[in-house]
């Protein structure tokens, strides 16, 4: 009897944990697909953007979209490989105050404080 009810109780535990982790993953998940309509819905809205932007400039006859093209190549090779992508090395800066490396879109040492000169545009 007494085992039973030991027995009882741990299962009851063991359920309830299960439970636990099973609403935990439930919002995890719940969370992750929030994040990424947030991040289609901002893809979006950047493609709209580059669109109107090509569009015009198009329209305005400032060039044309070989032109563009062929622009966005030189851009794309700038960070060393033609992969349809913009994705610089990091490169590590030094500080010129202290001497320590930072991430280079880092705006002030993240060691003394320094404000860093040179910082990556985007
Ligand atoms: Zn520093």
């Amino acid at each position: 009897m007494h085992y039973s009810w030991v027995h009882g109780y741990y299962n009851h535990q063991n359920t309830a944990s299960a439970a636990h982790a099973a609403s935990d993953a439930a919002s995890s998940a719940r969370r992750a697909e929030n994040v990424v309509a947030r991040l289609e819905d901002a893809l979006d809205r950047q493609a709209l953007i580059i669109r109107t932007l090509l569009s015009m400039c198009e329209a305005k006859g400032l060039f044309n979209e070989a032109e563009f093209r062929e622009f966005m190549n030189d851009v794309d090779l700038s960070d060393g490989r033609l992969d349809g992508k913009f994705k610089p090395q990091a490169t590590p800066r030094s500080c010129p105050n202290c001497g320590k490396t930072n991430g280079k879109r880092a705006v002030t040492c993240m060691y003394c404080g320094e404000q860093l000169e040179g910082r990556e545009l985007i």
